[in-house]
């Protein structure tokens, strides 16, 4: 590199980030120190589930042959033109009313910029009159994220770098695959109201169940249905400032977007710490290395030159086409929860149970009048297997209301719950094969009443207060009933007798 090279580079964060590195700061160090809080925002890429693609007839699925399903339009050849999928608008708009945003006339625009992934040389996009504006989802937590847009446009192709890195610098070659071109996308840009990785990973998870609830796409973060990029900024605590921030690019699971959050906020406390302060860039995060790695800087990035798109009309759907489409909405996750907690769950029970789509079953107890805490244990304990989604309510109800009215120890219960799963039987016919049957609380009582009369001495101590002593006599009468007495019942007997023998 020459001197006047050097000397022209921008003065950026490599250097305190080499710093950060060598002197190995472990992980668990990557707090934000007290006084600082982040500022992150999210940018949500969704591929709708459409059949066809957004602007040609190539079909539009996951996992075919590189270039198979392609159309003269997702390659850009001089003389096609687009046309807008009407499908793609519908589930835009599904989303759009889900995310609680207005739905406006909208126009098409082109993104210029060069890549071999996108041979039109431009990406139709929205820019200024986005389908979906001002809307706000609701987390688990009840806090809000501000929703800025969620506009569509088209999907580009695949490239794939050749070469030891897989990266383009030091590439023999590359392949593109048009499979990807011209796919149906969502945009959802959040306004920068996030305020910690778990917050970020909570509000991409809860986005992933809205697109899946209403049928706008698979949200399979493995398949790429689902690609978030990260704006992340640091500011002191309280303050309501917006410093410069970094965008992480492409991160493919909840769990590296937390981390690289977690990461990048830390690096920039560090720099301001250190005098210095980041600079507006974009960056990748490096699995392995545990750490985001400069890309290239937004302060040189290319103009996109956005102007509106003379091949396509604008789309300006009709009051009473949104209306339908809001009203043929399913119910929302959030709804869902809502639905749970007014039954009688706890909101963090009830959100397990949306989130594992069981709260179907818990809605089952409540309506035949069951005991709907029960029936949340279960879900959220022992309802963590294969086929729980199968589980027949029916059964599911039954068994609650054995375990509640006594018939079945919570042990037992869970037990004959695992074998519902696996067997599809129900829980009365497997509880009468274990010999679960109903354990009489005066039988109980009569056997407890020989054990003290054997045990004299030890039920005087118990009685004079030796609590340990509850232990002996438990133990004494699930031998006796091999394990069949509920242990509730028996210390409820226990003190009965205890309070009675007790001068
Ligand atoms: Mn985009």
């Amino acid at each position: 590199m020459n001197d006047w090279q050097h000397n022209d580079t921008p003065v950026s964060s490599t250097m305190l980030d080499a710093w950060r590195v060598d002197s190995g700061v472990p992980p668990e160090d990557l707090d934000l120190p007290d006084g600082w809080e982040m500022v992150i925002g999210l940018e949500v890429h969704v591929e709708l589930a459409t059949r066809t693609k957004m602007f040609s007839p190539a079909r539009n699925h996951f996992g075919g042959e590189p270039n198979t399903m392609v159309h003269p339009v997702c390659l850009g050849l001089p003389g096609t033109l687009p046309v807008v999928n009407g499908r793609a608008v519908e589930l835009s708009i599904r989303v759009g009313l889900a995310l609680n945003c207005t739905v406006q006339r909208c126009v098409f625009a082109r993104k210029n910029y060069f890549y071999p992934d996108m041979p039109k040389d431009y990406q139709i996009s929205q820019y200024d009159r986005p389908l979906n504006i001002n809307g706000w989802i609701e987390l688990p937590s009840g806090h809000r994220i501000g929703i800025e847009r969620a506009h569509m446009e088209e999907d580009t192709g695949k490239s794939t770098h050749v070469g030891e890195s897989g990266r383009i610098h030091d590439a023999g070659y590359s392949l593109v695959d048009y499979n990807r071109a011209g796919v149906p996308l969502l945009e959802i840009v959040s306004h920068p109201d996030i305020r910690g990785p778990e917050e970020a990973k909570a509000y991409v998870a809860e986005l992933q169940a809205i697109v899946v609830a209403v049928g706008a796409s698979d949200g399979k973060f493995e398949e790429g249905s689902m690609r978030v990029d990260a704006n992340v900024s640091v500011r002191p605590a309280g303050s309501d400032e917006l410093r410069t921030r970094c965008e992480i690019k492409n991160v493919n699971s909840l769990r590296s977007l937390g981390r690289a959050i977690q990461y990048e906020a830390r690096r920039h406390v560090d720099l301001y710490r250190a005098g210095d302060r980041p600079v507006q860039e974009t960056r990748h995060w490096d699995e392995e290395g545990g750490r985001t790695r400069a890309g290239r800087s937004k302060e040189q990035a290319e103009d996109y030159r956005y102007f509106a798109d003379p091949d396509l009309v604008p789309v300006d759907p009709s009051p009473t086409w949104v209306e339908e489409i809001r009203a043929a909405l399913p119910p929302l996750p959030r709804a869902r929860r809502q639905a749970l907690i007014d039954a009688g769950g706890d909101p963090a029970s009830c959100a397990i149970a949306v989130e594992r789509d069981l709260d179907g079953l818990a809605l089952a107890v409540s309506a035949a009048g069951g005991d709907v805490p029960r029936s949340l244990v279960h879900i959220v304990n022992n309802l963590v297997v294969d086929g729980a989604a199968d589980l027949d309510p029916t059964g599911f109800v039954e068994l609650v209301r054995m375990e509640a009215g006594g018939e079945l120890t919570s042990t037992q219960a869970k037990q004959i719950l695992g074998e519902m799963v696996s067997s599809g039987r129900g829980p009365a016919e497997l509880a009468v094969e274990h010999g679960f049957e109903a354990m009489d609380s005066g039988d109980l009582e009569s056997m407890l009443d020989a054990i003290i009369a054997d045990h004299p001495d030890e039920w005087q101590r118990f009685v004079d207060g030796e609590a340990k002593l509850q232990g002996v006599f438990t133990g004494q009468i699930m031998k006796a009933t091999q394990g069949k007495a509920d242990g509730k019942v028996v210390a409820q007997l226990l003190a009965q007798k205890k309070a009675i023998a007790t001068p």
